[in-house]
Order: structure tokens, then sequence, then C-alpha cells
């Protein structure tokens, strides 16, 4: 099971439009890693999570023909991870879908009633289809279960992959886990091979709003799944989805920090094979 990063900043991107902070100014002269774009990531580069406002300049990228991808998990309404204004493109007469075509986007509610906004004749194509959280459904050799977020939209998801040989917890945009996520978890016995979690704060310690996490608050997170049992030192834990407002949060900067606690720092366009 293979997971990219096609994109790991938080909504405004890294550097954000219009600032001139320092993390910002850092990254516009180095380059490279530093630049994020909007988050997005494949699986076994066939399975789309999120459909960010990027996502066209991470298909030029990556070179991913949206064409032959044919199913997408969304995590939340966000903008940074679902852009309905592209989705109007995909329809006859704009582009030309193949007549046997079908695209899956699988998401919450909230995703659903987004989509009322999109002209009937997109709906010859993209087939929505509406999950709830800790209701696992399949899709191509995929289990896929949605958990709850704890997230500042309705209906908030973060998704367990599963190929029944290797599993990934992709927990973005969230804090540290609800209850009732932990606890289905636990029932569930459920183990990662890679956790992928919200580090949109970069280095600090805690923070005073909910939502989002930062380094500190992923360490309490790492701890508890150690204690759960539901990874184990094997487990490779990213942090992912930086804000230029994070302390230290340039590539450069974190990735020594977080290396120093365990984590692997993501990048646009990383690998990991697992
Ligand atoms: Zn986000
Ligand atoms: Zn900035
Ligand atoms: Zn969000």
């Amino acid at each position: 099971m293979k997971i990219k990063y096609l994109g790991t900043a938080a909504a405004e991107g890294f550097p954000a439009m219009f600032c001139d902070c320092e993390n910002c100014r850092k990254a516009f002269k180095r380059k490279g890693r530093d630049i994020r774009s909007r988050s997005q990531a494949i699986i076994d580069d066939s399975l789309l999570i999120d459909f960010p406002c990027d996502t066209y300049y991470h298909c030029l990228n990556n070179n991913i023909n949206l064409h032959d991808i044919h199913n997408c998990i969304v995590t939340h309404e966000h903008f940074d991870h679902f852009y309905l204004i592209d989705l109007r493109y995909f329809r006859a007469g704009i582009s030309h879908p193949a007549p046997d075509y079908k695209f899956n986007l699988y998401g919450s509610s909230d995703i659903g009633k987004k989509m009322k906004d999109l002209p009937e004749g997109v709906f010859k194509h993209l087939n929505f289809i509406e999950i709830k959280p800790f209701e696992p459904f399949k899709v191509e050799k995929y289990t896929i279960t949605p958990l709850k977020a704890y997230h500042g939209t309705e209906n908030p998801l973060i998704y367990a992959v599963s190929d029944g040989e290797k599993s990934i917890l992709y927990a973005h945009d969230t804090d540290i886990f609800r209850e009732e996520t932990w606890e289905y978890m636990k029932q569930n016995k459920m183990y990662f091979d890679l956790v992928s979690l919200d580090c949109t704060e970069g280095a600090h310690e805690d923070l005073a709003y909910h939502g989002h996490m930062c380094l500190g608050r992923n360490v309490s997170c790492r701890d508890r799944m150690l204690k759960e049992n539901l990874i184990d030192e094997n487990t490779i834990v990213v942090l992912n989805h930086f804000s230029h407002n994070g302390i230290s949060a340039n590539y450069t900067d974190f990735q020594p920090i977080a290396a120093e606690k365990g984590f692997e720092t993501s990048y646009d366009g990383m690998e990991i094979v697992l």
C-alpha cells in the first residue's frame, strides 16, 4: 500500500497569499519542500483523498489524469479539502467524459448538501455516495471506515483505509479524536501501519482553541494510540496539514524538531510505501 501526499498545507497555502510573515518569507526564498499546496493525498495512485482547490495543480505536477481516477473520499467541506466549483466543469459540452465513465465521490451529508448547487448535467457521470461515521464500506480493494473528526464543521470525517494487509489512518482535519472515535477504534481492535496527524499549528505545545493539533497535541494523541494498542513502535506517524501561522512551521525548520520526537514530516510529493 502506498500513500502519496499531493498537498500538505492548511487553507491559506504555504507561503500564504498576501502574507509577509517570517515563515512565508522563508518559504518563498527556500522553495523546495517549504512550498506547500492545499491538502490532498492518493492511495496506490488510485483512491483519491479530498478534492481541494489545488487538485488541478496536483494532477499536472504528479502526472495524474483525473479521467483514470474513479473514487474519491472527502473528509469535510472546507474548501482546502473540497472545492465544489471545479466539479462544475465535469459535464458534457465543457469536458468530454467517456459514456461509461463514473466518478464516485464519498462524503458526509455536509458534502451532499453542497452537491445540490451543481448543475444537473454533472450527475450523469458523478455519483455522490453519502456515508456515515462508524459504517465501513468497500471501494475497489479497500475497506474504508469513516470516523468522527473533531473539527469546525457539522459532520467532519477522518478515514481508516485498509487493503486487508496494511492500514492507514488519514486524520485531517481534526483535533485529538472524539471519545466516540477512540471507543470505536478500540472496540474494533483497529491497528494502523501509518497514521497521518493534523499539525496545523506547528511546534506549539498546546493551543487556545479546538479543532486542530500542534506538535504537543500530536505527542498526546500518539501516546494514547500506543496505550490503546492502535499503533506500535513499527507504525509510521506522519505530521501533515501545516499553516504558516504555526511555530517553526516550514518543512526545513520543523522536520528536525518532529524527527526528534519520532515523527515524519510531510511535504508535497512525499510517498510512503508500506
Ligand atoms: Zn484543512
Ligand atoms: Zn505567512
Ligand atoms: Zn478544515
